[in-house]
């Protein structure tokens, strides 16, 4: 497989949780070659200062994944600032850590709402533009704990392993379609290792947060948001008849 190297993808895209950690920097990296770029998180604070760097082609828009409105809005801006939606960096997420057997239901609720339900608003946002257009690219952030189950992480697991299999269901419907009318929508999964941002900051429960904020400064040359940025382009950058289906991304240093 030969990448387009020369010709940087030049799209329009969506990217969710982009106001931090590997959103913010797949924004960085996108924005450089794109047509548009329309990017939603809940602080739009965060947003307009990312997007002040990037460009004009780069919009900010307040967007709570877990409403289907908020995220149908992504898509709407993307149609009337661009004219069309090449992909969606379905990214948004947060980590629910704590044993099960402290019965944290809210927290269990909202890992599902925006890890889970987030993706699937992304999905339907999309989609439909992206079948009309007959072309198109979802990437869904899912984890290495979309593959493996950590103690401690049992319901941030199951979210990643359903988003692992919701985006492998999709490539099937996706295919299937192709063969009958031609579309080539891809779908990527990305599952990243551990990688230093903010993520720790969402854990609820005090002792996991900062046992995980430890791990985090502890580790030894984990992943930086950029490498998952690159790898996100390098999916967006395949040929045309090319899928890149998973790509695990890990720190050479990490064991589990
Ligand atoms: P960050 O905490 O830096 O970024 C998380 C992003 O998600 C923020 O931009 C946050 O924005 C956004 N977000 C959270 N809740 C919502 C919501 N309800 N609606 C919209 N946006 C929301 O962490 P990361 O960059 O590390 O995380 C990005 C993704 O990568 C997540 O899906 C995470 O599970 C995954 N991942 C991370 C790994 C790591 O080691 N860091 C490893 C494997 C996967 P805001 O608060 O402004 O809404």
């Amino acid at each position: 497989m030969t990448q387009n190297c020369d010709m940087a993808w030049a799209g329009v895209g969506i990217i969710t949780g982009a106001s931090s950690g590997i959103g913010a920097a797949v924004v960085q990296k996108l924005s450089k070659s794109a047509k548009g770029l329309v990017i939603g998180a809940r602080r739009i604070d965060q947003l307009e200062s990312i997007a002040s760097q990037c460009g004009a082609h780069v919009i900010p828009v307040q967007c709570d994944v877990t409403k289907s409105e908020d995220v149908l809005n992504l898509a709407s801006v993307a149609m009337s600032e661009f004219g069309s939606l090449d992909a969606i960096v379905n990214n948004a997420g947060i980590l629910p850590m704590a044993s099960m057997t402290r019965c944290h239901l809210d927290d269990w609720h909202n890992a599902v709402d925006v890890n889970v339900k987030g993706v699937l608003n992304g999905i339907a946002a999309a989609l439909p533009h992206m079948l009309e257009q007959g072309t198109g690219h979802i990437i869904n952030i899912s984890s290495t704990a979309g593959r493996r189950v950590f103690a401690g992480a049992a319901v941030y697991c199951g979210t990643k392993h359903a988003v692992r299999a919701i985006s492998e269901g999709l490539q099937l419907d996706l295919s299937e379609r192709s063969m009958k009318d031609g579309n080539s929508i891809k779908v990527t999964t990305i599952l990243p290792g551990l990688v230093k941002t903010d993520l720790p900051s969402s854990v609820t429960h005090e002792p996991s947060r900062v046992h995980f904020q430890n791990q985090m400064e502890t580790f030894e040359h984990p992943l930086l948001p950029e490498d998952i940025a690159e790898s996100v382009a390098f999916a967006l950058n395949t040929p045309a008849h090319v899928e890149l289906g998973e790509l695990a991304v890990r720190p050479t240093t990490q064991n589990f």
